[in-house]
This record gives structure tokens, sequence and C-alpha cells, in this order.
């Protein structure tokens, strides 16, 4: 079957024909194509199409799709059985692993997703601080939380539903949102309301809204209110962790939370998830102390395999400057050829995150990322595909970039995005 026969079958048994959102390019207008295999920095489609991939699993693939050495990591593990339900001594290497190298985590628990453990970490955060209200920033996306989906990022803003139905009223009304990079309403808002506030959750560089930048000084000085108030500052680093730098956005800007979530390259493309952060904090979970937090299959050997294969190999090859360096290529690529066609485009870069707003302002906050052009975006993306290059397929997403992606697949993909952008 081709991508269209398997949409149509799959819309009439999985809602909406996918299983997360954005997958189904309702940004973007079309039909999604279905996967057959992916290597590398390729896909190669049930249409027969082979794609130069810059979503990369959403950003798992640090190392490019199958990577060999996490392939026989699985493989190894498998040998002894997929999940035993009790403790095993891959979940030690993990939990050290992830302690050796990201600077809040004194201690850690492993989880199954993202979601999972933004959740979790802003229960342990309300349980240690036995206060309720929490705040988030707009435009920042934690996962698929009831007191989190509220003014969230790209799925929730491609799909026009900023709050999803089915979240009680009363939970939204203990989570404060404000406008990230705004520190006078920060500073009014903990005046105010400081003494009654568990935690403050972020994105440190949002990436579900496209990228926006943390202005300088910001992010410094909500650590600061933090400590002043007893807040817990919890970073969501499900994104960020093991991409901007081997210990995160915390270790790149030398700022520490007091607890962060991790996802997304910690299970080297299964799924996993982890909170960690300090211990007086983490020990409060069950069953040390009375938050309670569980999951069956959390920290299952070939889920820790994969992950720890995935940590061990950014230990040794810190290939972070190579990976900032490919994104390089990308983003002065396209903001040459914007330059010379006279369109407005900005395209923020932090590492080997970037993303593209068709927006003639530069984007520091969910508002402005709002006022660019989502047409545009939507050529730009189709024009991309049909050339054989594929980005997020979301005007409010950003592009990953992975160690496989070689110097040649780079001018192959510059040439068709440039292409891409000259032809608007
Ligand atoms: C993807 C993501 C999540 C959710 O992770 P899932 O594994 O999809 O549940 C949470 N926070 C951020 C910043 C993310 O990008």
């Amino acid at each position: 079957m081709n991508s269209e026969n398997l949409f149509g079958e799959c819309k009439k048994i999985i809602p909406g024909g996918v299983n997360s959102p954005v997958r189904a390019f309702g940004g973007v207008g079309g039909t999604p194509f279905f996967t057959r295999r992916a290597d590398g920095c390729l896909i190669k489609t049930e249409d027969g199409k082979t794609l130069i991939d810059f979503v990369c699993s959403w950003g798992p693939a640090i190392f490019g799709h199958n990577n060999a050495r996490i392939k026989n990591a699985i493989m190894n593990a498998l040998e002894n059985g997929t999940s035993f339900g009790t403790p095993c001594a891959r979940e030690l290497e993990m939990a050290r692993l992830i302690t050796s190298m990201v600077p809040c985590a004194e201690m850690v628990r492993m989880t199954n997703s993202g979601t999972e453990s933004t959740m979790s970490a802003v229960r342990l955060a309300r349980g240690f601080t036995k206060r309720d209200k929490i705040v988030k920033f707009s435009g920042c996306y934690h996962g698929h939380v009831d007191s989190l989906l509220v003014m969230a990022g790209s799925g929730a803003i491609t799909f026009g539903t900023p709050n999803s139905a089915g979240i009680p009223n009363d939970f939204a009304r203990l989570t404060i949102v404000l406008p990230f990079n705004d520190l006078q309403s920060l500073e009014n808002c903990f005046k105010a309301q400081g003494s009654e506030i568990a935690a403050v959750i972020l994105e440190p560089f949002p990436a579900n809204v496209g990228l926006i930048l943390p202005k300088k000084n910001y992010l410094e000085k909500l650590r600061m209110l933090c400590s002043e108030y007893g807040v817990v500052l919890i970073f969501d680093e499900v994104i960020t962790g093991f991409r901007l730098s081997s210990g995160g956005a915390q270790k790149l800007l030398g700022i520490t939370p007091d607890l962060c979530a991790l996802g997304k390259i910690i299970g080297g493309g299964l799924p996993v998830g982890a909170f960690a952060g300090k211990r007086e904090i983490m020990e409060h979970l069950s069953p040390s102390g009375d938050v309670y937090q569980a999951g069956t299959l959390s920290g299952n050997p070939l889920a820790m395999a994969a992950g720890a294969e995935a940590l061990k190999m950014l230990k040794e090859l810190n290939p972070y400057a190579e990976l900032k360096s490919k994104a390089d290529f990308i983003v002065s690529a396209l903001k040459g050829a914007a330059k010379e066609k006279g369109i407005a485009l900005q395209v923020p870069q932090a590492e080997s995150l970037y993303s593209v707003f068709f927006n003639d302002e530069e984007v520091s906050n969910y508002d402005i990322a709002m006022r660019s052009s989502t047409k545009l975006y939507a050529k730009f993306f189709n024009k991309c595909l049909e050339g054989g290059v594929y980005i997020a397929p979301s005007a409010f997403e950003v592009s990953f970039m992975s160690l496989a992606h070689s110097k040649e697949y780079l001018e192959r993909a510059a040439e068709v995005m440039v292409g891409a952008l000259k032809s608007l």
C-alpha cells in the first residue's frame, strides 16, 4: 500500500489516522508520507521515495537513524529478555550516566516519555513545597499533561486548540501563564503570588513554537527569583537535553535548575524519559517519600540499553561542535537566500537547533511567533518535500540535525531549500 492508501485505512480506525497529531500534516496540507525504513539521515517512504530527514524522529536520532551501535546494544539486551518488572543492573548504569552528565541531576527516576517526566516533576514540586500553583510560559510545550496543556506549543497551535477540551477549568486555574522573555511580568507575578507557587516550568530554549532564544540575563533572574521565594525551578530539557551540550541547556548556560525533565535523545530511539534533580527534592518520591510515581515498564532493559549506548557515545564523541557547524551551514544558506530574495525570514539558532519563521520581526515570544506566515511556511515545506527534503510539518517546530548528515547530503538539502525559498 502507498502512503495515500495507508492513511485512508488508518483514518478508519485511528483518530485522525495518526498516533500523534502533528504527524497528520494538518499545518502544511496534503497526505503524510508513511516511512518504511530510515537509515542515517535518510527516510525511505512507502511510496519508494528517499528523503533527507531534518526531523530526526523529533530529536532522538542525534546519530541518525538505525545507528549500528545502538542497534547492537538493543540486540544484546534482547538476548536476556524484554522486561523484568524487577530492578536490573542496566538501570544503575543509566542513572550513573545521567548524574555524571546533567548538572542538576543528583538523583534520577526513569519514565517512558517526556510527558510522564514533566507530569511527575510538577507533582514532586507540589509535594515538596506543599503549594499548588505553577507557572508556565506561553508557547512552551511540556507534553500532554492536563495542567500544562495551557497555551502550549506546536501541535496545539497548529490545530487551533491551544486549550484542549477535557481539561477542567479548576486544573487550568492553578496554572499561571506568563509571556516568555518578559522580566517585568515575572517579577510582578512573584511579588504578588511567589509564596503560593510550587514550581516554574519552562523550556530554557522554547523549541515547540519554533525556536525562541532566551534574552540575556532573563533565565539568571528567573533562577534568582525562584531561590528567593522557595519555588522549584524545573527545566524541561526533553529537547535541549543532550542536544545543546552533553549536559543540556543548563550546562551550556551555567544555570542549574532544581529539577529537570528529560526525554527524546535519552532513549536512543526507544520510548524513554527521566526526571532528575536535587537529592533533597528527589528523596520525596515514593518509596522513600510521599509523592507517588511509578511505571510498569520504567527502566526496562531494552530502553536502558539503547539510552545508555546513546549517552556513552555522546560522552565519547563530544559531537557538539560538529553538529553546530552542520546547522550553521544550513542556517547561513537559508539566511543568504532570504536576503538575496528580500524575503522576511527569521532563522534563530541555538547550537544544532534552528527554526524558520516567515516573519519580519525577531521572534522573542509566543505572540510574535504567532504573527509568522503559516501560508508561506506550508508552501516552503511542500517545495522542500517535492525536492526530497523533509523538514518539520508545522511552522512552529524546530529542525533537528544529526551526526549522520554528511557534507554531501547537507549540500544537496541546502540547494533544495534555497530553491524552495526562491520559488516563493
Ligand atoms: C516532546 C516534548 C515533551 C513530551 O515528550 P513525549 O515523549 O512526547 O511525551 C515534553 N517537553 C518537551 C519540551 C518536548 O519537546
